[in-house]
């Protein structure tokens, strides 16, 4: 069973809104979000205008249980332009001291849920307004007293409370190859929503293969399992790979070089990929009532764990909340893309963005999956509660980051890093100019949600995309870990799909003295003021000799 995040559920279900002057407008997949110059200083070989200021040498500010005076020890000063192996400066991973300052933000009582609203006023009336109209999902075939049907996908019939694993071709042919893909349907025993997750759409994004294989684990699927067909309440498809010729040879693309997520609904006797595309649109996706599409950044670069979706849309925005991730991107998406033609078509959808591609980035698997749980339980598809981040940060825009000369970068932080501004994003180095570099400095104070890690730069190539911070500061820096990266919810917890057998269990020998665990502690302490010495002196020489026969009856946990 996946453990819950702890102290999640308990986080106040009220969004306190905060207003924001603070607007980008412009959808952000589609790249029209304010591009900004950046920064850049050109430096010649000498060292002492080296700048002090570096991400590294202020990594702890942010982390609540760090000491300061440690922090100057990363190579900003000492290493030019000569050294670029010394980049120890890049943020690590998450290490237990970041699983520290979580601990502390959790039992911080004033961190409640909050939003930090990055979403132009228009907008955000917009959003309210849909959401006030929205009557919610119920449709009569969820009702219970109805019993629950056989679900078709397909034309195969899956019996309530069974498991399938059925291949849906995704092209008719009877000759060559019809790219087969698998799909898990698990179809509840009680009824409710259709929930459909899917993964490679871009054939070279392996962060949803692997979170759809690891749902449809022997650890996830079966009696007593987190997905359990015998109490699940509704049905959930598990498509990981909806590109199977691009997966196979490690391409975004179709083979006839086009991209699968600009091509839905598709058309049945259109081009390849069209046709692939009505195929999967038809027969997977445009009768179910939620979805979830997860992807990663493409090739060259890195993202933050994020949520992408139209947040007008009523379902789609509660889905997006539920998945239980910090950050969300308000965006319709481009035209053709599956989560948009679903959302235009009343499905509640989202799309997961998290790592890169040709990559298995385990974090943003977990996430991944975490995710998906939240929002079967939050569709109650699944029992349990879904867990909640500390906070989201809901944008509708963003800065970029570009580099202003061209050669090789060095990053100095990475995806989820919290940047202020004129902090060093990175250092430009070009080989053929040996000793000379330039450092690109952080427009503005924020959270990076994506990051390159394609070294080669030249003027105008962008190297970090910025989400501008000026609400919630204090809440986002209080989850920082030591290398200033953001703790995504869901990062720092268990793997939900790893076995009990694979739990290490250390025994521990002896016996409880006194009987029980606490039966040698001191039975209370005197409590002075409620009489003179000698009355506390007697009175806890009574309760200790009342205490002895009590002991092991009264043994409680702590
Ligand atoms: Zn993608």
């Amino acid at each position: 069973m996946p453990k819950e995040t702890p102290g999640k559920g308990n986080a106040s279900p009220v969004d306190r809104v905060e207003t924001a002057s603070e607007n980008k407008g412009g959808a952000v997949e589609s790249g029209v979000s304010t591009p900004k110059t950046m920064k850049t200083k050109s430096k010649t070989a000498d060292s002492k205008s080296q700048p002090k200021k570096s991400v590294a040498a202020k990594s702890k500010k942010g982390n609540v249980s760090s000491v300061k005076p440690k922090s100057v020890k990363k190579p900003a000063k000492s290493t030019k332009t000569k050294k670029p192996a010394a980049k120890s400066t890049k943020p690590k991973k998450t290490t237990s001291p970041a699983l520290e300052s979580k601990n502390e933000i959790e039992s911080n009582p004033k961190s409640t849920l909050k939003v930090s609203n990055q979403i132009p006023k228009e907008r955000r009336a917009k959003i309210e307004r849909s959401l006030s109209n929205h009557k919610g999902k119920k449709r009569s075939e969820w009702d219970r007293a109805g019993g629950v049907k056989q679900h078709r996908f397909l034309k195969k019939r899956i019996k309530p409370g069974t498991i399938r694993k059925i291949k849906m071709p995704l092209l008719d042919v009877t000759m060559g190859d019809d790219w087969a893909t698998p799909v898990t349907v698990i179809h509840g025993a009680r009824p409710g929503p259709v929930v459909t997750v899917t993964g490679a759409v871009h054939g070279d994004e392996l962060v949803g293969p692997l979170a759809c294989s690891m749902l449809c684990q022997e650890t996830m699927i079966g009696i007593g399992k987190a997905l359990d067909a015998a109490t699940m309440a509704g049905t959930v498809r598990i498509a990981p790979i909806l590109n199977p010729p691009g997966f196979r040879r490690n391409s975004r693309y179709f083979p006839d070089g086009r991209d699968l997520n600009r091509e839905f609904p598709g058309r049945e006797n259109g081009n390849t990929t069209q046709r692939v595309a009505s195929h999967i649109w038809d027969g997977l996706v445009q009768d179910c009532d939620y979805l979830i599409d997860l992807h990663t950044a493409a090739r060259g670069r890195t993202n933050l764990p994020q949520i992408r979706a139209d947040l007008v849309h009523p379902e789609s925005n509660r889905v997006a909340r539920a998945f239980g991730l910090e950050v969300i991107l308000d965006s319709k998406g481009p035209r053709g893309t599956l989560r948009r033609v679903a959302s235009d078509h009343g499905i509640g959808s989202v799309t997961y963005e998290g790592g890169g591609a040709n990559f298995t980035d385990h974090e943003a698997v977990k996430v991944a999956v975490y995710g998906v749980l939240n929002v079967l339980r939050s569709l109650h598809v699944i029992p349990g509660h879904p867990s909640r981040p500390r906070f989201r940060l809901l944008a509708s825009g963003s800065t970029w980051v570009r580099a202003d000369e061209g050669g090789l970068v060095d990053m100095f932080v990475s995806s989820g890093s919290f940047v202020e501004k004129d902090d060093i994003i990175g250092r430009i180095m070009d080989p053929q100019r040996p000793g000379e570099s330039a450092d690109i400095l952080s427009p503005e104070r924020g959270l990076l949600i994506c990051t390159a890690n394609n070294p080669f730069v030249t003027a105008g190539t962008p190297v970090g995309h910025l989400l501008p911070i000026n609400r919630g500061v204090q809440l986002v820096k209080r989850q920082l870990d030591a290398q200033n990266r953001l703790i995504i919810s869901g990062s720092a917890d268990e793997p939900p799909w790893r076995d009990e057998a694979e739990v290490d269990e250390i025994a521990i020998e002896g016996s409880w003295s006194g009987g029980a665990v606490d039966a040698e502690w001191q039975r209370d302490w005197a409590q002075p003021g409620l009489g003179d010495a000698e009355s506390l002196a007697s009175g806890a020489a009574n309760s200790t000799a009342d205490a002895v026969g009590e002991e092991e009856s009264s043994e409680e946990e702590q």
